[in-house]
């Protein structure tokens, strides 16, 4: 009997190979995205038409390409990233690109027009289409502009197979968000039907995350830098992470935005985005996930760049210890934020209290300035008032805990581990009189011998995770106090300093008004928790008599 079996010619091979590389427009993006970053490029701006099968055109500033060189780029595996006797072992590669397929592959399912130039006077237009490639000169300072027009034109069920333009788009965006969180020191805009989506200038994380993000985002998180040393065959490595978490006040309810890149390349890793997730712990609230981005460096050549068709995983040769170190680094960053915590929850100035039945009283102020971003200067007729605004924050966030939690058992999270606190031998002994006490303001306690106690839960009243250390305020209030009120009302207090603004905080005209509703809303607004005042007034006629003036009227 003949063979059944065919060898498939050149072309048809290509066709197959290019459905891999190229499933759907995003894959396009990202490819051009690689290849520019590998260019060195210092911003890269993206444009996008409808679900980018009718446009998708990616601009760099990067080293650019010689006239030979775009005409070869095109083609089958020609790659300038690895000799051509790379043989079998990828592990060295430090580009994003290597396998020299990807521009020849949407060459093969796609009209393509690089417009390139490495730095001489004329430039180069190469066309490839149906027929032959054309080339032409071109004006173009250097940098590679690639547009990729009639994606999958001839490839019908390609097309059907794709979701509807907005599902495709926002994988795009997304996409491109990965890769501006990835290399915040490049700065990146995408654009669909002529709009700007979002762009970031290349000036770090925090800056990034503000473009992909929004103020508020940017605002309530925090920077990590970490280098540990990974043991491997070879000897010691250093693995480095650096990336951006958002407090446990700012989260999503899915995992997508914890974004994980090694060296610079997003990839889609389960297992590392667990261990993100495992690191802020039982900060974050149920069902909640954090915003974040985090990029691992292992030793290059622990890592195969080359697992996934499409680049999108990373083999890593020590994966366990990875994560673990993710985790406890993570860990570890989050859990020194008391103060970095504290500035999470400052901005909820617009969260209404449940009111108090009365005019509020600061209703005819106005918010003139503020003195050395802590003090508030209202004028309201003839006073100048002058409101400290921790102060006045601590009252709003105290009565708010005190409205959720009641009477009721405060709600409490574990601590793993428990933390030891040490306190003085009486205040111990006190813990161990009153432990159901504890229990009911959240705490688990358990003596530990001579001062020190240990703490295998906490109290957090809407979702503010006390410190163990608040512990100890709230044994002082157990000494002094005669009724029980008395330590759950300092350990509510304590609790309410820690999210509340601190000195140095600049408010806007707004958040300063917000703040002051909020706190006319208080039953108690003229004390802090701690009984200091959150308001000083003085009048007018003070301040005539300081300037000697016999009336404070303008003669
Ligand atoms: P690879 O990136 O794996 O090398 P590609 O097919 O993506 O393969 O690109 C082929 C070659 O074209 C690259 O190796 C690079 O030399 C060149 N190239 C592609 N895009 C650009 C660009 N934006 N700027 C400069 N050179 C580029
Ligand atoms: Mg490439």
């Amino acid at each position: 009997m003949p063979s059944q079996l065919t060898r498939l010619d050149d072309a048809t091979v290509a066709n197959i190979a290019a459905g891999e590389v190229i499933s759907r427009p995003a894959r396009v993006v990202g490819e051009l995205v690689d290849n520019a970053l590998d260019a060195g490029a210092s911003r890269i701006d993206i444009a996008v038409d409808g679900d980018g099968t009718d446009r998708i055109r990616v601009e760099d500033d990067g080293h650019g390409l010689s006239r030979g060189d775009a005409k070869l780029a095109v083609q089958r595996h020609t790659t300038s990233k690895l000799p051509a006797d790379a043989g079998a072992s990828l592990t060295d590669v430090s580009t994003l690109g290597f396998r020299g397929e990807a521009l020849a592959a949407i060459c093969d399912c796609a009209t393509v027009e690089i417009v390139t130039n490495d730095g001489d006077a004329v430039g180069t237009k190469l066309r490839v289409g149906n027929g032959e490639p054309t080339v032409a000169d071109a004006a173009r300072g250097q940098g590679t502009t690639v547009t990729v027009t009639d994606l999958f034109a001839d490839r019908p069920a390609r097309r059907a197979s794709l979701a509807d333009p907005a599902a495709e788009f926002s994988r795009i965006s997304d996409l491109v968000a990965d890769y501006a969180l990835a290399q915040p020191d490049v700065a990146f805009s995408l654009s669909h039907d002529g709009t700007k989506t979002f762009s970031t200038p290349g000036g770090g994380l925090r800056d990034a995350l503000l473009g992909v993000y929004d103020a508020d985002v940017a605002r309530n998180a925090t920077v990590v830098e970490h280098g540990t040393a990974l043991d491997t065959e070879g000897g010691t490595g250093s693995l480095d992470l650096r990336g951006i978490l958002t407090y446990p006040s700012v989260t999503r309810s899915t995992r997508d935005h914890i974004r994980i890149s090694v060296a610079g390349r997003p990839v889609s890793d389960s297992g590392l985005r667990q261990a993100v997730v495992d690191g802020y712990g039982s900060l974050l609230p149920g069902d909640q996930y954090p915003i974040a981005a985090v990029d691992i460096e292992p030793p290059t050549e622990t890592v195969d760049p080359n697992v996934h068709p499409a680049k999108q995983r990373v083999g890593l040769r020590y994966r366990d210890d990875i994560e673990i170190v993710v985790e406890e680094t993570i860990s570890e960053a989050l859990s020194t934020a008391d103060a970095r915590r504290a500035e999470a929850a400052a901005t909820d100035l617009t969260t209404e209290l449940d009111g108090v039945d009365r005019r509020d009283p600061f209703a005819d102020l106005r918010v003139i300035g503020s003195f050395r971003d802590l003090y508030l200067l209202c004028e309201d007729d003839d006073e100048l008032l002058v409101i400290d605004q921790h102060a006045a924050h601590e009252r709003v966030n105290y009565e708010r805990l005190q409205a959720a939690v009641g009477d009721d058992a405060v709600p409490t999270v574990p601590l793993e581990p428990p933390e030891s606190v040490s306190v003085s031998p009486p205040a111990a002994s006190l813990a161990a009189a009153h432990a159901d006490l504890l229990a009911s303001l959240g705490f688990d306690v358990e003596p530990f011998g001579g001062g020190t106690l240990r703490v295998s839960a906490v109290p957090a009243p809407l979702g503010r995770v006390a410190d163990a250390n608040a512990l100890r305020t709230t044994l002082d209030g157990l000494a002094a106090g005669e009724t029980p009120a008395d330590p759950r009302d300092a350990l509510l207090a304590e609790v309410a300093c820690h999210p509340s603004l601190k000195a140095g905080e600049r408010l806007s005209t707004d958040e300063a008004e917000q703040l002051l509703a909020r706190l006319g809303e208080c039953e108690q607004p003229f004390a802090c928790p701690h009984g200091r005042p959150t308001i000083c007034s003085i009048d007018e006629a003070t301040l005539a008599a300081g300037f000697d003036r016999e009336s404070t009227r303008f003669e």
